[in-house]
């Protein structure tokens, strides 16, 4: 088992509130990713999950029992961190092996639950050799399998790849994934990489300034992001954002005059209050085009990225900032010549002036 409940956690440092009281259900067997941006509190929520860090206020449950005052090795919860901390001088074998030496297991229990990790894991040819003579994933491996062979029932990892180049992280990106498929393990991934969110997460928990500002399946938080912040977190190229103001207010959706010039209907569920309030409309770049939409904005783009399959263009709006569009690898679009962008109502986002979706 390791279904975790979070109720009403909150994290304060000598008075100073860092976590807002964060309310979460994570399931048995859920790969659940924490992933927002430097200082959102993402390693302290872990800390406190795994005993590391004292909950201030509110309540853990592990399976039902309440944990908050058990100590880390009693939680059944094990931890793989960014630096691998091997010991450089015992083997692949020790290494993985330590854990279980404190716990003073029988030796044949040790050998047998190590093989079994090193099986999962592919090491098993690595056994003998020290750390040192082992690439950045098969080190990373090898902290993962310290962690297996505790058997826990929950495992949590803190940003575990972002010491390994960019190959390297979308390899044990893919390990990672088919690990939990074997082991089927509940898992709590911290990142401040989206892509490893959207990858490997059953559920993103998005977090801004040490509250949850949205949970949901990768795309759904893509696809009906709540507000501005996981609209914008969300995706890359980031989405793009077109001040407005609301003119109308019908059956249709909400009309809006974008400072881009031009208004638009967006088909949303709009309230009647918010004719002549700002808006923000949102639109991915790949929803701008170079056919023809509902309404077009001119721009000449200052940098075109060629990326084989695709080709993405940047531009500046007065008003708006920098913008791109995620056009066909062999668009024609080219630096400092103009060029025309359209999109479609349907796939706009609109935001009040508090930074809320509107609901479709
Ligand atoms: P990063 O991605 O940079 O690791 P994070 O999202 O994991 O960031 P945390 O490390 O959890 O963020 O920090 C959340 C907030 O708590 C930050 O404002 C940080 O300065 C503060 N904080 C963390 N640990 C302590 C501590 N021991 N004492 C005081 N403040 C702390």
């Amino acid at each position: 088992m390791g279904q975790l409940a979070l109720s009403g956690v909150k994290k304060r440092f000598n008075k100073f509130e860092v976590i807002h009281g964060i309310d979460l259900d994570i399931r048995d067997g859920e790969f659940v990713v924490f992933v927002g941006p430097s200082g959102c509190g993402k390693s302290t929520l872990l800390r406190m999950i795994c005993g590391l860090e004292e909950i201030t206020e509110g309540e853990c449950t592990i399976d039902g029992q309440r944990v908050n005052d058990l100590p880390p090795v009693k939680r059944g919860i094990a931890m793989v961190f960014q630096s691998y901390a091997l010991y450089p001088h015992m083997s692949v074998f020790e290494n993985i092996a330590f854990p279980l030496r404190v716990e003073r297991l029988p030796e044949a229990e040790i050998k047998d639950r190590v093989m079994r990790a090193a099986r999962v894991l592919q090491l098993e040819s690595r056994l003998q050799q020290k750390p040192g003579n082992l690439s950045g994933g098969q080190r990373q491996r090898v902290a993962i399998g310290r962690a297996i062979v505790r058997e826990p029932s929950i495992f949590l990892f803190d940003e575990p790849l972002s010491n390994l180049d960019a190959a390297l992280r979308a390899e044990m990106r893919i390990e990672l994934t088919a690990l939990h498929q074997k082991l089927k393990a509940t898992m709590i991934y911290v990142t401040h990489d989206q892509v490893e969110a959207m990858t490997m997460a059953d559920r993103i928990v998005v977090l801004d300034g040490g509250s949850i500002s949205q949970v949901g399946a990768p795309l759904e938080l893509y696809h009906k992001p709540d507000n501005l912040f996981v609209a914008g977190f969300i995706g890359n190229p980031r989405m793009n954002f077109i001040p407005g103001t609301c003119t109308a207010v019908g059956p249709e959706g909400a009309t809006v005059s974008l400072v881009t010039g031009g208004t638009i209907t967006v088909p949303v569920a709009a309230p009647l209050g918010l004719e002549g309030t700002q808006i923000t409309l949102g639109i991915r770049p790949e929803h701008l085009t170079q056919a023809a939409g509902d309404l077009s904005i001119d721009v000449v783009p200052t940098v075109v990225e060629r990326l084989g399959v695709n080709t993405v263009a940047y531009a500046e709006l007065e008003g708006v900032g920098t913008v791109s569009a995620l056009l066909p690898g062999a668009s024609a679009v080219a630096p400092e010549t103009p060029a025309t962008l359209s999109f479609v109502a349907a796939d706009c986002h609109l935001f009040d002036a508090d930074g809320t979706a509107l609901p479709r």
